[in-house]
Protein backbone atom coordinates (compact mmCIF):
# COMPACT_ATOMS: atom_id res chain seq x y z
CA UNK A 1 0.00 0.00 0.00
CA UNK A 2 1.22 3.18 -0.69
CA UNK A 3 1.97 6.03 1.77
CA UNK A 4 -0.46 8.73 2.70
CA UNK A 5 2.24 12.08 2.35
CA UNK A 6 -0.58 14.44 3.63
CA UNK A 7 -3.87 13.52 5.55
CA UNK A 8 -6.26 16.08 6.24
CA UNK A 9 -8.84 16.17 9.07
CA UNK A 10 -12.09 17.64 7.90
CA UNK A 11 -13.28 18.53 11.11
CA UNK A 12 -10.23 21.04 11.47
CA UNK A 13 -9.94 24.10 9.45
CA UNK A 14 -7.02 24.21 6.29
CA UNK A 15 -5.64 26.59 8.16
CA UNK A 16 -4.41 24.11 11.20
CA UNK A 17 -2.85 22.40 8.53
CA UNK A 18 0.46 23.06 7.39
CA UNK A 19 0.85 20.59 4.58
CA UNK A 20 -2.10 22.95 2.92
CA UNK A 21 -1.52 26.38 1.25
CA UNK A 22 -3.90 28.25 -0.82
CA UNK A 23 -1.72 30.90 -2.79
CA UNK A 24 1.18 30.26 -4.99
CA UNK A 25 4.72 31.14 -4.25
CA UNK A 26 8.00 29.39 -5.29
CA UNK A 27 9.07 29.94 -1.48
CA UNK A 28 6.64 27.80 0.16
CA UNK A 29 8.73 24.67 1.65
CA UNK A 30 7.97 21.34 0.04
CA UNK A 31 6.30 19.31 3.23
CA UNK A 32 7.63 15.78 1.69
CA UNK A 33 10.52 14.63 -0.47
CA UNK A 34 9.99 11.66 -3.17
CA UNK A 35 12.30 9.38 -5.39
CA UNK A 36 11.57 9.48 -8.92
CA UNK A 37 9.37 6.62 -9.83
CA UNK A 38 7.14 6.50 -6.23
CA UNK A 39 4.04 6.78 -5.54
CA UNK A 40 2.14 8.12 -2.97
CA UNK A 41 -1.24 8.87 -1.57
CA UNK A 42 -2.19 12.71 -0.82
CA UNK A 43 -5.52 13.51 1.25
CA UNK A 44 -7.35 16.96 -0.06
CA UNK A 45 -10.14 19.19 1.26
CA UNK A 46 -12.99 20.16 -0.86
CA UNK A 47 -11.35 23.57 -2.53
CA UNK A 48 -13.72 25.97 -0.26
CA UNK A 49 -12.15 23.76 3.00
CA UNK A 50 -15.38 22.93 4.76
CA UNK A 51 -17.38 25.99 3.87
CA UNK A 52 -20.13 24.27 2.37
CA UNK A 53 -22.67 21.81 3.96
CA UNK A 54 -24.79 18.92 3.02
CA UNK A 55 -28.14 20.40 3.25
CA UNK A 56 -30.71 22.15 1.82
CA UNK A 57 -29.89 25.71 1.69
CA UNK A 58 -27.84 27.68 -0.49
CA UNK A 59 -27.18 30.16 2.05
CA UNK A 60 -23.30 29.06 2.39
CA UNK A 61 -23.07 29.32 -1.41
CA UNK A 62 -23.60 32.65 -1.22
CA UNK A 63 -21.82 33.71 1.61
CA UNK A 64 -18.85 31.82 1.01
CA UNK A 65 -15.37 33.63 1.17
CA UNK A 66 -13.64 33.02 -2.06
CA UNK A 67 -10.35 35.03 -0.99
CA UNK A 68 -9.93 31.53 0.89
CA UNK A 69 -10.04 29.44 -1.93
CA UNK A 70 -8.16 27.47 -3.26
CA UNK A 71 -6.92 24.81 -0.25
CA UNK A 72 -4.15 22.97 -1.87
CA UNK A 73 -2.36 19.86 -0.37
CA UNK A 74 1.11 20.01 -0.93
CA UNK A 75 3.60 21.20 -2.21
CA UNK A 76 5.59 17.72 -2.81
CA UNK A 77 9.06 17.77 -3.61
CA UNK A 78 10.85 15.17 -6.44
CA UNK A 79 14.47 14.57 -6.21
CA UNK A 80 16.72 15.74 -9.11
CA UNK A 81 13.93 17.80 -10.40
CA UNK A 82 15.09 21.27 -11.68
CA UNK A 83 14.02 23.98 -13.76
CA UNK A 84 13.35 23.18 -17.41
CA UNK A 85 12.78 19.20 -16.45
CA UNK A 86 8.95 17.88 -16.93
CA UNK A 87 7.91 16.08 -13.91
CA UNK A 88 5.55 13.47 -15.17
CA UNK A 89 2.63 12.69 -12.57
CA UNK A 90 0.57 9.72 -13.21
CA UNK A 91 -2.60 9.71 -11.71
CA UNK A 92 -3.28 6.24 -10.65
CA UNK A 93 -6.60 6.45 -8.89
CA UNK A 94 -8.99 9.42 -7.14
CA UNK A 95 -11.44 7.86 -4.08
CA UNK A 96 -13.71 9.92 -1.66
CA UNK A 97 -13.69 9.67 1.79
CA UNK A 98 -15.41 6.54 3.27
CA UNK A 99 -17.11 8.47 5.91
CA UNK A 100 -17.60 11.71 3.23
CA UNK A 101 -19.87 10.03 0.12
CA UNK A 102 -20.94 13.30 -1.32
CA UNK A 103 -20.28 16.90 -3.24
CA UNK A 104 -22.15 19.65 -4.04
CA UNK A 105 -22.48 22.01 -6.90
CA UNK A 106 -23.53 25.74 -7.10
CA UNK A 107 -23.82 28.74 -8.74
CA UNK A 108 -22.37 32.20 -6.77
CA UNK A 109 -24.16 34.83 -6.55
CA UNK A 110 -23.38 37.99 -8.86
CA UNK A 111 -22.30 39.97 -5.95
CA UNK A 112 -19.94 37.52 -4.46
CA UNK A 113 -18.21 35.43 -7.56
CA UNK A 114 -20.47 35.00 -10.39
CA UNK A 115 -20.62 32.69 -13.14
CA UNK A 116 -20.43 31.87 -16.57
CA UNK A 117 -23.74 32.88 -16.78
CA UNK A 118 -24.52 35.43 -13.68
CA UNK A 119 -26.64 37.13 -15.94
CA UNK A 120 -29.10 34.61 -16.46
CA UNK A 121 -28.62 33.25 -12.31
CA UNK A 122 -27.89 36.17 -10.58
CA UNK A 123 -29.05 34.10 -7.08
CA UNK A 124 -26.73 31.98 -5.30
CA UNK A 125 -28.05 27.69 -5.21
CA UNK A 126 -27.22 24.34 -4.15
CA UNK A 127 -27.73 21.03 -5.30
CA UNK A 128 -26.03 18.32 -3.33
CA UNK A 129 -24.72 14.61 -5.05
CA UNK A 130 -24.98 11.25 -3.57
CA UNK A 131 -22.20 9.01 -4.72
CA UNK A 132 -23.03 5.31 -4.91
CA UNK A 133 -19.81 3.67 -5.85
CA UNK A 134 -18.82 4.93 -8.88
CA UNK A 135 -22.25 6.39 -9.88
CA UNK A 136 -24.33 9.68 -8.78
CA UNK A 137 -27.13 11.04 -8.31
CA UNK A 138 -29.16 14.44 -6.76
CA UNK A 139 -31.95 14.98 -4.40
CA UNK A 140 -32.11 18.00 -6.04
CA UNK A 141 -32.01 16.94 -9.53
CA UNK A 142 -34.29 13.96 -9.96
CA UNK A 143 -34.05 11.96 -13.42
CA UNK A 144 -30.41 11.70 -13.87
CA UNK A 145 -27.62 9.28 -12.73
CA UNK A 146 -23.73 8.94 -14.27
CA UNK A 147 -20.64 7.56 -13.73
CA UNK A 148 -18.44 10.04 -12.25
CA UNK A 149 -15.46 11.03 -14.29
CA UNK A 150 -13.17 11.63 -11.17
CA UNK A 151 -10.33 14.20 -11.24
CA UNK A 152 -8.10 16.87 -9.45
CA UNK A 153 -9.73 20.40 -10.75
CA UNK A 154 -6.58 21.91 -9.71
CA UNK A 155 -2.62 20.40 -9.67
CA UNK A 156 0.48 21.73 -10.80
CA UNK A 157 3.98 23.12 -9.58
CA UNK A 158 5.17 25.84 -8.07
CA UNK A 159 6.09 28.21 -10.39
CA UNK A 160 9.22 30.51 -10.31
CA UNK A 161 10.04 34.13 -8.72
CA UNK A 162 10.36 35.46 -12.12
CA UNK A 163 7.14 33.41 -13.39
CA UNK A 164 4.94 34.50 -10.05
CA UNK A 165 6.12 38.26 -10.77
CA UNK A 166 4.85 37.87 -14.51
CA UNK A 167 1.62 36.70 -13.58
CA UNK A 168 1.05 39.30 -10.79
CA UNK A 169 1.91 42.30 -13.37
CA UNK A 170 -0.26 40.73 -16.12
CA UNK A 171 -3.30 40.41 -13.61
CA UNK A 172 -2.58 43.70 -12.15
CA UNK A 173 -3.05 45.40 -15.82
CA UNK A 174 -6.29 43.41 -16.77
CA UNK A 175 -7.69 44.41 -13.42
CA UNK A 176 -6.98 48.13 -13.59
CA UNK A 177 -8.25 48.47 -17.23
CA UNK A 178 -11.88 48.10 -14.96
CA UNK A 179 -10.95 48.21 -11.44
CA UNK A 180 -14.75 48.57 -10.18
CA UNK A 181 -16.30 45.76 -12.17
CA UNK A 182 -18.47 43.17 -10.62
CA UNK A 183 -17.17 40.76 -10.36
CA UNK A 184 -13.51 41.60 -10.58
CA UNK A 185 -11.61 40.97 -14.07
CA UNK A 186 -9.23 38.63 -12.16
CA UNK A 187 -8.14 37.76 -8.39
CA UNK A 188 -5.26 39.48 -7.21
CA UNK A 189 -2.79 39.07 -4.25
CA UNK A 190 -4.88 39.23 -0.83
CA UNK A 191 -2.39 38.87 2.49
CA UNK A 192 -5.58 38.69 4.71
CA UNK A 193 -6.55 35.28 3.86
CA UNK A 194 -3.74 33.58 2.58
CA UNK A 195 -2.04 29.66 4.12
CA UNK A 196 1.42 30.15 3.14
CA UNK A 197 2.05 25.86 4.67
CA UNK A 198 5.07 26.01 6.55
CA UNK A 199 6.08 29.50 5.99
CA UNK A 200 6.56 31.30 9.09
CA UNK A 201 6.77 34.94 10.32
CA UNK A 202 7.63 37.74 8.29
CA UNK A 203 8.58 36.16 5.67
CA UNK A 204 5.21 34.78 5.74
CA UNK A 205 3.98 38.04 5.67
CA UNK A 206 5.92 39.22 2.65
CA UNK A 207 5.12 36.14 0.69
CA UNK A 208 1.39 36.27 1.48
CA UNK A 209 1.46 40.18 0.25
CA UNK A 210 2.62 39.12 -3.66
CA UNK A 211 1.60 35.09 -3.63
CA UNK A 212 -0.90 34.13 -6.48
CA UNK A 213 -4.17 33.28 -5.96
CA UNK A 214 -5.29 30.01 -7.48
CA UNK A 215 -8.17 30.62 -9.29
CA UNK A 216 -7.10 31.09 -13.12
CA UNK A 217 -4.97 28.01 -14.81
CA UNK A 218 -1.42 29.39 -15.73
CA UNK A 219 1.75 27.97 -17.41
CA UNK A 220 2.32 25.59 -14.62
CA UNK A 221 -1.34 24.05 -14.94
CA UNK A 222 -3.30 25.13 -11.45
CA UNK A 223 -6.56 25.49 -11.85
CA UNK A 224 -7.25 23.79 -15.63
CA UNK A 225 -10.62 22.19 -14.66
CA UNK A 226 -10.39 19.31 -17.09
CA UNK A 227 -12.89 16.76 -16.92
CA UNK A 228 -10.65 13.97 -18.62
CA UNK A 229 -7.68 14.40 -16.27
CA UNK A 230 -9.12 11.05 -14.73
CA UNK A 231 -7.82 8.13 -13.06
CA UNK A 232 -4.92 6.69 -15.49
CA UNK A 233 -3.91 9.62 -17.12
CA UNK A 234 -0.57 11.21 -17.32
CA UNK A 235 0.61 14.68 -16.95
CA UNK A 236 3.74 16.58 -17.54
CA UNK A 237 4.16 19.63 -15.76
CA UNK A 238 6.80 22.13 -16.46
CA UNK A 239 9.06 22.66 -13.61
CA UNK A 240 10.02 25.55 -12.00
CA UNK A 241 12.16 25.44 -9.26
CA UNK A 242 14.12 23.07 -7.39
CA UNK A 243 12.17 20.08 -6.76
CA UNK A 244 9.38 20.78 -8.56
CA UNK A 245 6.78 21.09 -5.87
CA UNK A 246 3.58 19.71 -6.96
CA UNK A 247 0.50 20.60 -4.85
CA UNK A 248 -2.99 19.30 -5.66
CA UNK A 249 -6.92 19.88 -4.95
CA UNK A 250 -10.38 20.87 -5.96
CA UNK A 251 -11.23 16.76 -6.08
CA UNK A 252 -14.26 16.46 -8.76
CA UNK A 253 -16.35 13.73 -8.38
CA UNK A 254 -17.52 14.50 -12.21
CA UNK A 255 -18.08 17.86 -14.16
CA UNK A 256 -19.18 19.02 -17.89
CA UNK A 257 -16.47 20.83 -20.08
CA UNK A 258 -16.23 24.54 -19.15
CA UNK A 259 -17.40 23.45 -15.44
CA UNK A 260 -20.09 26.12 -16.10
CA UNK A 261 -21.68 26.27 -12.86
CA UNK A 262 -18.26 27.60 -11.36
CA UNK A 263 -19.18 26.26 -7.65
CA UNK A 264 -18.59 24.58 -9.68
CA UNK A 265 -18.09 20.72 -10.91
CA UNK A 266 -18.93 17.83 -8.20
CA UNK A 267 -16.88 19.42 -5.40
CA UNK A 268 -15.44 16.52 -3.11
CA UNK A 269 -12.94 16.15 -0.15
CA UNK A 270 -11.11 13.15 -1.09
CA UNK A 271 -7.63 11.34 -1.92
CA UNK A 272 -5.51 11.13 -5.00
CA UNK A 273 -2.63 8.40 -5.42
CA UNK A 274 0.18 9.49 -7.92
CA UNK A 275 3.30 8.07 -9.49
CA UNK A 276 5.89 10.80 -10.24
CA UNK A 277 9.32 10.84 -12.39
CA UNK A 278 11.25 13.20 -14.42
CA UNK A 279 12.02 13.96 -17.72
CA UNK A 280 15.71 16.07 -17.95
CA UNK A 281 15.27 19.26 -19.86
CA UNK A 282 11.87 17.99 -21.12
CA UNK A 283 10.83 21.49 -21.33
CA UNK A 284 13.08 22.38 -23.92
CA UNK A 285 13.06 18.74 -25.79
CA UNK A 286 9.91 18.68 -26.33
CA UNK A 287 8.68 22.40 -26.42
CA UNK A 288 6.52 22.76 -23.59
CA UNK A 289 5.53 26.02 -22.15
CA UNK A 290 2.25 24.55 -20.85
CA UNK A 291 1.08 20.81 -19.34
CA UNK A 292 0.84 18.33 -21.76
CA UNK A 293 -1.30 14.84 -21.18
CA UNK A 294 -2.33 11.84 -22.27
CA UNK A 295 -5.64 10.63 -21.00
CA UNK A 296 -7.04 7.35 -18.93
CA UNK A 297 -7.22 3.75 -20.90
CA UNK A 298 -10.54 4.15 -19.21
CA UNK A 299 -13.06 6.66 -20.61
CA UNK A 300 -16.83 7.10 -20.27
CA UNK A 301 -18.61 5.02 -23.28
CA UNK A 302 -21.82 7.50 -24.25
CA UNK A 303 -23.25 6.41 -27.91
CA UNK A 304 -25.47 8.71 -28.05
CA UNK A 305 -25.86 12.89 -27.33
CA UNK A 306 -28.09 15.75 -28.42
CA UNK A 307 -25.86 18.15 -29.55
CA UNK A 308 -26.99 22.04 -29.13
CA UNK A 309 -25.31 24.85 -31.36
CA UNK A 310 -24.52 28.04 -30.56
CA UNK A 311 -22.96 30.74 -32.49
CA UNK A 312 -21.16 34.56 -31.23
CA UNK A 313 -24.56 36.24 -31.33
CA UNK A 314 -25.48 37.36 -27.68
CA UNK A 315 -28.85 37.05 -25.75
CA UNK A 316 -29.77 41.23 -27.13
CA UNK A 317 -29.01 40.06 -30.76
CA UNK A 318 -25.92 41.48 -30.89
CA UNK A 319 -23.44 40.47 -33.10
CA UNK A 320 -19.43 39.45 -31.71
CA UNK A 321 -16.60 38.63 -34.09
CA UNK A 322 -15.76 35.18 -33.43
CA UNK A 323 -16.14 35.06 -30.20
CA UNK A 324 -16.28 31.52 -28.83
CA UNK A 325 -17.14 32.03 -24.96
CA UNK A 326 -20.58 34.02 -26.49
CA UNK A 327 -20.66 30.87 -29.00
CA UNK A 328 -20.67 28.03 -26.12
CA UNK A 329 -22.71 30.70 -23.92
CA UNK A 330 -25.74 30.52 -26.17
CA UNK A 331 -25.42 26.54 -26.73
CA UNK A 332 -25.41 25.93 -23.07
CA UNK A 333 -28.81 28.59 -22.84
CA UNK A 334 -30.13 26.75 -25.52
CA UNK A 335 -29.35 23.24 -24.18
CA UNK A 336 -31.43 24.56 -20.84
CA UNK A 337 -34.25 26.11 -22.55
CA UNK A 338 -34.69 22.47 -24.34
CA UNK A 339 -34.43 20.67 -21.03
CA UNK A 340 -37.30 22.95 -19.37
CA UNK A 341 -39.72 21.07 -21.57
CA UNK A 342 -39.32 18.07 -20.27
CA UNK A 343 -40.07 19.85 -16.45
CA UNK A 344 -36.70 21.25 -15.24
CA UNK A 345 -36.33 24.49 -13.63
CA UNK A 346 -33.54 26.12 -15.45
CA UNK A 347 -31.33 26.23 -12.08
CA UNK A 348 -31.81 22.07 -12.31
CA UNK A 349 -30.79 22.32 -16.08
CA UNK A 350 -27.91 24.20 -15.65
CA UNK A 351 -26.79 22.30 -12.64
CA UNK A 352 -26.78 19.17 -14.77
CA UNK A 353 -24.84 20.62 -17.35
CA UNK A 354 -21.69 21.98 -14.87
CA UNK A 355 -21.72 18.42 -13.33
CA UNK A 356 -22.67 15.64 -15.83
CA UNK A 357 -20.26 14.49 -18.64
CA UNK A 358 -21.17 16.91 -21.19
CA UNK A 359 -18.72 17.80 -23.87
CA UNK A 360 -18.01 21.38 -25.12
CA UNK A 361 -16.63 21.52 -28.15
CA UNK A 362 -14.74 24.64 -30.37
CA UNK A 363 -16.22 23.22 -33.61
CA UNK A 364 -15.72 26.84 -36.10
CA UNK A 365 -13.69 29.51 -35.49
CA UNK A 366 -12.87 30.61 -39.11
CA UNK A 367 -16.67 30.94 -40.49
CA UNK A 368 -16.84 35.06 -40.32
CA UNK A 369 -18.36 36.92 -38.20
CA UNK A 370 -19.94 33.16 -36.30
CA UNK A 371 -17.83 31.39 -33.66
CA UNK A 372 -19.54 27.60 -33.66
CA UNK A 373 -19.50 25.91 -30.13
CA UNK A 374 -21.56 22.88 -29.39
CA UNK A 375 -22.29 21.79 -26.32
CA UNK A 376 -22.70 17.92 -26.45
CA UNK A 377 -25.53 15.90 -23.55
CA UNK A 378 -25.45 12.41 -23.47
CA UNK A 379 -28.76 11.20 -23.58
CA UNK A 380 -28.67 7.89 -21.81
CA UNK A 381 -27.69 10.08 -18.29
CA UNK A 382 -31.99 10.29 -18.04
CA UNK A 383 -34.06 7.68 -16.99
CA UNK A 384 -36.33 8.85 -19.18
CA UNK A 385 -36.42 9.46 -23.29
CA UNK A 386 -35.08 13.40 -23.51
CA UNK A 387 -34.91 12.68 -27.25
CA UNK A 388 -36.69 14.96 -29.81
CA UNK A 389 -39.83 12.39 -30.70
CA UNK A 390 -42.93 13.81 -33.03
CA UNK A 391 -45.39 13.65 -30.33
CA UNK A 392 -43.69 16.02 -28.57
CA UNK A 393 -41.88 16.14 -24.93
CA UNK A 394 -42.07 13.65 -23.12
CA UNK A 395 -42.53 14.84 -19.32
CA UNK A 396 -40.80 13.42 -16.06
CA UNK A 397 -39.21 10.25 -15.23
CA UNK A 398 -40.48 7.12 -17.03
CA UNK A 399 -42.28 9.43 -19.42
CA UNK A 400 -45.17 9.49 -16.78
CA UNK A 401 -45.00 12.29 -14.24
CA UNK A 402 -43.52 15.91 -13.81
CA UNK A 403 -39.64 15.89 -12.56
CA UNK A 404 -40.92 17.56 -8.99
CA UNK A 405 -38.25 20.32 -8.55
CA UNK A 406 -36.67 20.78 -5.58
CA UNK A 407 -37.38 24.04 -3.38
CA UNK A 408 -34.28 25.26 -3.98
CA UNK A 409 -33.35 25.10 -7.54
ZN1 LIG B 1 -13.65 22.68 -8.42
Amino acid sequence: MAETLIKVDLKQSPYDNDKIHNRWHPDIPMVAMVKPGDDFIIECVDWTGGQINNNDSADDVRDVDLTKVHFLSGPVGVEGAEPGDLLQVEILDIGAFDDSQWGFNGFFSKQNGGGFLTEHFPEAQKSIWDFNGMFTKSRHVPGVEFAGLIHPGLIGCLPSKEMLDMWNTREKALVDTDPDRVPALATLPYADTAHMGQMKGDAAKAAAAEGARTVPPREHGGNCDIKDLSRGSTVYFPVYVEGGGLSVGDLHFSQGDGEITFCGAIEMAGWIHMRVNVIKDGMAKYGVKNPIFKPSPITPKYDDYLIFEGISVDEQGKQHYLDVHIAYRQACLNAIEYLTKFGYSKAQAYAILGVAPVQGHISGVVDIPNACATLWLPTDIFDFDVKINPDGPKKGVDGSVDVPLSPDL
